[in-house]
């Protein structure tokens, strides 16, 4: 069992009219086996947590921790953390040229376990995770984000997941630009590694809708740069009713 601890963060950054606090004291624990969406209106802070967590240099840490298994996250480079078993769908979003999807999973598999995966079982296991995603066999050979729709995009990332089987994956807005097929096939995906994987996940999103195909067992609701409430499943159905202004009166994002 690992055990991945947002602790206290606060984020800031950079703009023209100077530092922006955007996380004010997020706290976060995730287990493995344990899906958890965080849901809230636009501009409340999710992308800035996800990209927090992964790394991204634009994002200043001004207090607070990450911990898996107690191991500092935030001291790691961007491959550290893929090495000890963190899955950020937004951790290779630029256009790879030259770099086919396939060779890219096999790399990323390879730095991730630090030996290459056997070659007939993988080349066997990107077949069938890319089949139950329906996906064409010849979007392998194309480069990385090279051109990729907003779908093509969500399906190469739940294809990574699936394949490179991490402790914790962070999918943020992972429905934003799919329509209900594409919707129903990335949740299946995600809901596959759910059921045959002990990761844990984190579901970043701002619309109701694919919570109604990927079941959280824990609902934080995400206002101003922190979690203004928690609950189970009960929570996302009552946000799908009621929407997020009663949360939003008096805070300022
Ligand atoms: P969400 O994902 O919940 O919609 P974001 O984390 O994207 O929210 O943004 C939260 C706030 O931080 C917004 O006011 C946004 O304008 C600001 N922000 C986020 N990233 C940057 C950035 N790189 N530069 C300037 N402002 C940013
Ligand atoms: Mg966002
Ligand atoms: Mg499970």
């Amino acid at each position: 069992m690992s055990t991945l601890e947002i602790k206290n963060l606060h984020v800031s950054v950079e703009t023209k009219e100077g530092s922006k606090q955007i996380l004010r004291g997020v706290d976060l624990t995730i287990n493995s086996g344990e899906t958890h969406a965080i849901m809230g209106p636009n501009g409340s802070g999710k992308s800035t947590l996800a990209y927090s967590i992964a790394g991204h240099p634009k994002y200043e840490i001004t207090d607070g921790e990450v911990l898996l298994d107690g191991e500092n996250v935030l001291e790691m480079s961007v491959d550290e953390r893929a090495r000890a078993g963190m899955f950020l769908a937004m951790q290779y979003p630029v256009e790879v040229p030259g770099v086919s999807v396939s060779n890219f999973l096999r790399t990323a598999k390879t730095a991730i376990d630090g030996e290459a995966p056997a070659l007939r079982t993988w080349v066997k296991d990107v077949k069938s995770a890319m089949a139950q995603l329906r996906m064409d066999d010849s979007f392998a050979e194309r480069s990385v984000n090279e051109g990729f729709s907003g779908g093509e995009k969500k399906r190469h990332e739940i294809l990574q997941l699936e394949l490179l089987k991490p402790k914790f994956a962070i999918l943020d807005e992972t429905d934003s630009g799919l329509d209900v097929d594409a919707l129903r096939i990335v949740s299946e995906g995600v809901n596959r590694v759910k059921d045959n994987t002990d990761a844990g996940i984190l579901l970043i999103t701002h619309y109701t809708r694919i919570l109604r195909y990927i079941k959280p067992d824990f609902v934080h609701v995400f206002v101003a740069g922190r979690v203004a409430e928690e609950g189970g499943p009960e929570l996302a159905e009552r946000l799908e009713a009621e929407g997020y202004d009663r949360y939003l009166q008096g805070a300022t994002a």
